[in-house]
């Protein structure tokens, strides 16, 4: 029962980010919604009014973590052409050939 206080073990946070202890962000719609008293109960009532489909929700997951595999890339490209700058120029060549192939 006493578990149900730990946020962070709730199911409800893949769908919320926690801005503050009595704020939160919804990531499907990116809402902002206010906790009462820490609770989850206006989270889990969003959820089911705005967001009654499961596959929005998956989708918006989805969506999160390409987010963060996406930055995770830019990170990796950014240390790629400090560290190597032929091979980033190497990487960005046929993007260019097939661009002006493109515009032929
Ligand atoms: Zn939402």
């Amino acid at each position: 029962m006493t578990s149900a206080k730990k946020s962070s073990s709730n199911p409800i946070w893949d769908y919320f980010k926690p801005l503050s202890c009595d704020l939160a962000k919804c990531v499907a719609c990116e809402k902002l919604i206010k906790k009462r008293g820490g609770g989850v109960s206006a989270l889990t009532a969003h959820l089911e009014s705005a967001h009654p489909d499961k596959e929005s929700l998956e989708y918006a997951e989805r969506a999160t973590k390409a987010r963060e595999e996406e930055a995770r890339r830019v990170k990796a490209d950014i240390n790629r052409e400090v560290g190597n700058t032929e091979e980033a120029a190497k990487g960005v060549d046929p993007v260019v050939h097939q661009a002006q192939n493109g515009l032929r």
